[in-house]
């Protein structure tokens, strides 16, 4: 971020090209480039890595509750032709993530070209550091309902990527001054729909609105203020108060007892009942000792449903450039091994949907913390989900990332 004298943002800078592991340059290095705006809008997506830099510098969330996510894992498989119902859509609450106490659900459309996108949400407020939202995964495709539209199928793509779902009472202050904050970077998802494109979208048309009037009146690198009003008296905020209960039942309630609560507030009263829950406490936070928990055991995958996850971040086209600083930092790198692995038995490991934290035994037989920065598919989890908040995800250098073609 690059900061003008007066305090806005005028700015970014980009990454280092050719920097090795060690932080050195390659051969070919090229020196990350500023670019500055009159304006500059930050559209990351959820968890955005400046977002978060921008929230904290700004205090842009002052006053509200912690953002809420859930972790999102798919696939798309073709699907045998008398199993392909294209444009049917069917979602579900509850198991398997409930037999471990936790929250979420699943999803399977029947897309175009004999094609299924089959997914399940783990909720990232769950309690038992054992939960392995990969495993969970694997046996929600095992249900009777999902498993016979998936046999005889082939799995072509696979990806994981966290998703707000704190909703108004979570969203931070959009503006500051030299910027916004837009789409999911600020939670503008519909939680209760799973669906987001279009709020993010109208995030975004407000913003042209506002940013062209700025500069057409000289105006640069302002704090748009006008940007939260035209926001708080769109449809795309008063969808969002309207289904702004729908997380806080789920988390307080449970799916059934909370989804009951749910469809009695958004379906029937419209979102008009003249209270508004509360979800007060960080997802992080609620993480139990494993001590207190009961360790789960998941079915070994059978390589026709269900699968290991090497196997599916192949899927995911994953690729970086190997020799470059790890993208993954870690605050302190004691903690994995020093706190982490006797409090939370180190749950990177198992929240982690592409394998990428392991703890190894080293030669002298003490544990050992490894990164496999490689496998990240970009989904943000290790930088919500750390207990001790030690973990910061940041851009590598390039493109480097997944490539999904059809997600
Ligand atoms: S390292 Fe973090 S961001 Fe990358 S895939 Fe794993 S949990 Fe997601």
């Amino acid at each position: 971020m690059l900061y003008a004298e007066t305090g806005a943002v005028k700015g970014i800078l980009i990454g280092d090209m050719g920097l090795d592991a060690a932080g050195k340059p390659k051969p070919g290095h090229t020196p990350g480039m500023e670019l500055h705006g009159k304006y500059t809008l930050f559209a990351e997506g959820c968890r955005g890595h400046l977002g978060k830099r921008l929230i904290a510098h700004f205090s842009l969330d002052r006053g509200v509750e912690p953002q809420h996510y859930g972790l999102g894992i798919k696939e798309i498989w073709k699907v045998p032709a008398g199993q392909h119902h294209e444009g049917l859509v069917v979602h579900t609450a509850g198991w398997p993530l409930s037999e471990s106490g936790s929250t979420g659900g699943g999803f399977l459309y029947h897309i175009e070209d004999q094609q299924v996108a089959v997914g399940l949400i783990t909720d990232l407020a769950y309690e038992n550091p054992y939960v392995n939202p990969f495993e969970e995964f694997q046996r929600f495709k095992h249900h009777p309902v999902i498993k016979q539209v998936l046999t005889g199928g082939q799995r072509l793509v696979y990806g994981a990527r966290a998703i707000t779902k704190g909703g108004l009472q979570s969203q931070p202050k959009m503006h500051f001054p030299g910027g916004l904050l837009l789409g999911d970077n600020a939670g503008t998802l519909n939680f209760a729909k799973i669906k987001g494109t279009h709020t993010a979208m109208k995030s975004g048309m407000i913003a042209a609105e506002v940013v062209v009037r700025a500069i057409a009146e000289n105006r640069e690198q302002d704090d748009l203020a006008e940007f939260g009003h035209s926001y708080r008296t769109s449809w795309a905020w008063n969808e969002l108060h309207v289904q702004r209960n729908f997380g806080p039942a789920i988390h307080k309630w449970g799916p059934f007892l909370g989804g009951a609560y749910a469809f009695l507030d958004i379906n029937l009263c419209n979102g008009k009942l003249p209270w508004t829950l509360s979800d007060s406490v960080a997802d992080h936070a609620l993480l139990r000792r494993a001590a207190d928990c009961k360790a789960i055991e998941y079915p070994k995958p059978d390589g026709v449903i269900s699968f290991d996850r090497l196997s599916s971040v192949y899927l995911s086209n994953t690729n970086h450039e190997e020799d470059q600083p790890c993208h993954l930092k870690l605050a302190s790198p004691d903690l994995p091994i020093a706190k982490n692995l006797p409090e939370f038995a180190e749950p990177a490991q198992r929240y982690c949907p592409a394998g990428v934290y392991e703890v190894l035994v080293a030669e002298d037989g003490s544990p050992k913390f490894q990164i496999n920065a490689q496998n990240c598919v970009h989904c943000k989890t290790c930088d919500i989900k750390d207990p001790l908040q030690n973990i910061t995800w940041v851009a590598p250098e390039g493109g480097g990332g997944p490539n999904y073609p059809n997600m």
